[in-house]
């Protein structure tokens, strides 16, 4: 058996919140223009309700509304996939199982928050959406989801991704989004996240029937991720598993890093790794302290690893992984030593993801190609030890609409940083 599979009916009926059994507890957000730590009131212009009392909620579980899970069954349960072929090519005596969330009608994880946003947003009367999107994974997300609660959303995609990769911003407008790029007020910048992230929350914070809504980092993006875990951990049951001895995933802001790990973090036993790209190595060397979440500095200060608001990263093929800090959760479990962190340029990035297509058959997102690379190495290691070791990653998503940058690695053009 190389693929365990959850009857529809396993879904999760609640999310994992980590908040109460991190290492330390977390440091409030402070308010950009005060320094004080900020309170339900400051967050209202830009978050329902709902969502504000998960960024901050100490439930061990909150239970998925059932409207969401109507939507989530369209593609969950996901597959857990052991990569028999991969291992066979490697010769590896560890077993490597990857969680296949390329499902998804995005292609990506990021539905899983999507819709949960879209929907505690609908609940509370917001009838439009603002957010920011680098190639274009986060806003066809949240297009999707909105179009399930007829809400309107408006997209600011970063200029660059805008010009040169048309096809997410078709399937943005194909789900009902507007997309525009960013920065809005200057058309010769490329742009990048964290202006385009300023464009969306000014947009938002000024407009009674508008919210906006981010594809990472915050608490309870992390939250709704941890389905993915959840589901992981039944199905590594079922292949007859006890546990794996490590949990892999690309990390950009870090919530599929989360959304499979954090379900992990309570047994000692099990090692959790963050890959990142080493030209925007925010874990491993970034500074731990408070800054922004966007350019302009008009967000909340996070405490997080970060290279710096203004940090604009080369423009490597793994968008999504382009961020200058981390979510707080990740931070936290990075400073005291509860996760690890490594960075690979992104030719061997591309290298293990050909490699992953050529025995496995899907190709994988660029950013996917970080959390292949750190298990094919992990099973190296384990191979090199003599090791039977268990090895779970994740599939966060397809490289179908990044096939420009396949062509870019397989003909010697990719800039090797
Ligand atoms: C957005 C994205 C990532 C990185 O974002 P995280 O918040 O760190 O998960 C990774 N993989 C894919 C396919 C993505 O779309």
């Amino acid at each position: 058996m190389t693929r365990f599979d959850l009857r529809s009916d396993q879904i999760p009926t609640a999310w994992y919140n980590a908040l109460p059994d991190l290492p330390a507890p977390l440091e409030p957000p402070l308010h950009p223009a005060t320094n004080q730590p900020v309170g339900p009131d400051d967050l209202m212009p830009l978050f329902p309700m709902g969502l504000i009392g998960q960024e901050v909620s100490t439930e061990a579980w909150i239970d998925i509304p059932g409207e969401v899970i109507d939507i989530l069954r369209l593609w969950r349960p996901t597959p857990l996939v052991r990569a028999e072929r991969l291992e066979q090519a490697l010769g590896t005596p560890a077993r490597i199982y990857y969680k296949d969330e390329s499902v998804s009608p995005a292609g990506s994880h990021k539905p899983n928050t999507a819709v949960p946003q879209a929907f505690y947003n609908a609940a509370e009367g917001i009838t439009r959406l603002t957010t920011e999107t680098g190639a274009g994974q986060w806003g066809s997300s949240l297009a999707f989801a909105a179009a399930q609660f007829d809400i309107e959303c408006k997209v600011y995609m970063v200029r660059a991704s805008y010009e040169q990769k048309p096809y997410r911003r078709i399937l943005m407008e194909t789900w009902g989004a507007s997309v525009v790029p960013s920065p809005v007020a200057d058309p010769t910048s490329p742009g990048s996240l964290g202006m385009a992230i300023s464009d969306a929350v000014a947009d938002a914070a000024p407009r009674a029937d508008t919210h906006y809504a981010l594809g990472s980092v915050l608490n309870h993006v992390l939250l709704h991720q941890t389905i993915i875990g959840l589901e992981a951990k039944d199905q590594l049951a079922l292949a007859g598993e006890d546990r794996p001895d490590v949990v892999i995933s690309s990390c950009g802001g870090g919530s599929n890093l989360a959304g499979l790990a954090l379900p992990f973090m309570g047994d000692p036993e099990v090692r959790l790794v963050a890959v990142e790209p080493s030209s925007c190595p925010t874990l491993t060397e970034g500074a731990f302290e408070y800054d922004f979440g966007d350019t302009a500095g008009m967000t909340p200060l996070l405490p997080m690893y970060t290279l710096g608001h203004d940090f604009m990263p080369p423009s490597i093929h793994a968008g999504g992984l382009r961020y200058h800090g981390d979510a707080p959760i990740i931070s936290n479990l990075v400073q005291h030593g509860r996760m690890e962190a490594i960075a690979y340029p992104q030719g061997k990035t591309f290298e293990a993801a050909v490699r992953f297509a050529r025995t496995e058959g899907k190709v994988p997102a660029p950013e996917t190609g970080h959390a292949i690379r750190g298990a094919i190495d992990e099973a190296l290691a384990a191979k090199e030890a003599g090791e039977e070791r268990v090895i779970l990653f994740n599939y966060s998503g397809h490289g179908f609409l990044d096939l420009a940058a396949y062509d870019d690695y397989l003909n010697g053009r990719l800039i090797d940083v």
